[in-house]
């Protein structure tokens, strides 16, 4: 029997596949699978055109077997098959992709479903296999073929029996070394996890015999082991559901199943798109606040599957920061991967994917603000922080998207007031939307600067958070209604403007100089009532920023 080489391009490329492309070996299996879901499909096109073939689903599925006295763990697919010249191209060919080719042959616009693109993802196989044997016949062939190879030098093919059509690929796993065990590809479970988190969706029955212990009769307590064949992925996801089949508890539980959190989601959405770019998507906005949420080691993003295999645990490009609370996923057949599928190219769909999303999370807070203030509040007090801090951000690129998110504490029946709703109240005479700053709304409200302007019979907005008035300020105005602080020195009703008195001169003249530069001037104030003195500040920054600003590390 004859070896044939690897071309000298292969087989450097190979050993950089094996040991740079992908971060996580678990991958192989997910490659190989997608590979058998490949072969399916082009079983399903062939049949659209060829009258001797007849496509019956039940009829199609790919199985995984361990066995840990052989060491061995085998996948065989009903696929397409491949001959011996599809053989040698396909698998001795590094880069070289025959379901891409496919796809051009036929010509399917539809096509889709094919993941394969690169001709790099079986060669992942390597990572934990010293040797690979792939038995398969073509469609088109009696005779099947055996390709074998280390991965090393070159492979070998030899005639071989195969009663059916399709593939065995057989992978001898290496050898555990010190700082390498291979062990976990052997075990029923540890598959049956890895087959959940990459392929559940794939769209033919995955199956693997599983062993369980049951009872041996009706009777008996004694425990049998019992070997059944399983079907591990659930093939259909719920974004591709229709919403109308769905209940919020169908959500929630998936929320769950995929622990996105320990909480209940407090909202979520399902968004299925088929314009310019095609996509789906189901989006929760959580409850609680996650424990390392406000630490350096939270990551936000979104799952990002192709076509229904997971390539991305957390895809951060798809939210912005000030969104960064949302968890769900995205499914897109339109991407365009790089070759480890692990890293995206940045491209226009995935923009327009996360501007997408961007917008739809803003109008589903935007109704849950509207039609369930309570659910709000909650939400708000969990992540609204983060809203203020969007405002704030990137030089309040993003105020006019959120501005209308945004709640304040009112003095206007003690509650959470939205800015809109803010405005809507204002009497005809008032020109602006006050607001006080302070530790506390007790403190707040104790304040001599809002005795006034409460006095007015306008309502104050009660600012107690470091962040509120920086986003205040970023926002300048809400709909050309400016905000005013309660306790800047030009708040007035042009009633402080009369010439000080004389009298009093002297007296402002000797607070000063007692004072010193701890103040900048001492004047006369038409707007205190219960209290005898009240601190100004001149400018743009009060007070309490100036606090803010003092405590922050340099
Ligand atoms: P890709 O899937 O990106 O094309 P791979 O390296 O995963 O690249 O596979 C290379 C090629 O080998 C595939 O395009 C396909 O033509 C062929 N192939 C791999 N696995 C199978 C299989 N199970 N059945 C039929 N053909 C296969
Ligand atoms: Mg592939």
């Amino acid at each position: 029997m004859t070896k044939i080489p690897f071309q000298a391009e292969s087989q450097r490329l190979l050993e950089l596949m094996i040991n740079s492309i992908y971060t996580h070996k678990e991958i192989f299996l997910r490659e190989l699978i997608s590979n058998a879901s490949d072969a399916i499909d082009k079983m399903y096109y062939r049949a659209l055109t060829d009258d001797n073939i007849t496509f019956n689903r039940e009829d199609y599925y790919i199985h995984i077997q361990p066995n840990k006295e052989e060491r061995t763990l085998t996948i065989t697919d009903t696929g397409i098959g491949m001959s011996r010249e599809e053989l040698e191209n396909n698998l001795g060919t590094i880069a070289k992709s025959g379901s891409l080719a496919f796809k051009k042959e036929q010509e399917i616009q539809d096509g889709h479903d094919i993941i394969g693109q690169f001709g790099v993802g079986f060669y992942a196989a390597f990572m934990i296999a010293s040797e690979v044997t792939v038995t398969s016949r073509s469609v088109d062939e009696t005779q099947a073929y055996a390709w074998t190879s280390d991965g090393t030098d070159g492979f070998s093919i030899n005639p071989v029996d195969k009663e059916t059509i399709g593939t065995t690929i057989v992978l001898k796993l290496k050898e555990n070394s010190e700082d390498e065990t291979y062990d976990e590809y052997l075990e029923e479970h540890r598959l049956q996890t890895i087959v959940k988190k990459y392929s559940d969706f794939i769209g033919y029955p995955i199956t693997m015999n599983v062993t369980t212990q049951q009872p041996k009769d009706e009777e008996s307590d004694d425990m049998v082991e019992v070997v059944e064949t399983q079907t591990i992925n659930s093939m259909i996801p719920i974004w591709r559901k229709n919403k109308s089949e769905l209940t919020k508890e169908d959500y929630e539980q998936f929320y769950q199943d995929k622990r996105y959190g320990f909480d209940t989601p407090l909202d979520h959405v399902h968004i299925s798109v088929d314009g310019a770019v095609r996509y789906d998507s189901i989006l929760y906005i959580p409850e609680n606040v996650p424990f390392d949420y406000y630490s350096k080691e939270f990551e936000k993003g979104l799952e990002l599957y192709a076509n229904g295999v997971l390539i991305m645990e957390k895809c951060s490009d798809l939210l912005p920061d000030y969104f960064s609370f949302v968890k769900g996923l995205v499914d897109s057949e339109d991407l365009s991967l790089n070759i480890s599928r692990e890293m995206l190219q940045h491209d226009r769909q995935l923009q327009l994917i996360a501007k997408n999303i961007k917008s739809k999370i803003k109008s589903q807070l935007k109704t849950m603000q509207k039609n369930d203030r309570e659910r709000y509040v909650t939400f708000y007090e969990s992540f609204g922080r983060q809203l203020k801090f969007g405002v704030y951000s990137d030089f309040g690129m993003n105020k006019k998207d959120l501005e209308d998110l945004l709640l304040f504490y009112s003095s206007h029946e003690e509650k959470y007031t939205s800015l809109l709703e803010y405005i809507d109240r204002m009497p005809e005479e008032q020109t602006a939307i006050y607001y006080a700053t302070g530790e506390s709304v007790q403190r707040i409200k104790k304040l001599p600067q809002t005795e006034m302007v409460a006095d007015k019979g306008f309502e104050i907005l009660y600012l107690t958070e470091d962040i509120d008035e920086f986003a205040i300020k970023m926002l300048e105005n809400y709909k050309e209604k400016p905000f005013q602080s309660v306790s800047s020195a030009d708040l007035d009703f042009n009633e402080d403007q009369e010439e000080t008195n004389d009298d009093f001169k002297e007296l402002f003249n000797k607070m000063k100089e007692i004072l010193g530069n701890k103040v900048s001037d001492v004047r006369e104030s038409k707007r205190l009532k219960s209290h005898p003195v009240v601190l100004a500040a001149d400018g743009e920054i009060t007070i309490e920023m100036e606090k803010v600003l003092q405590s922050m590390p340099d």
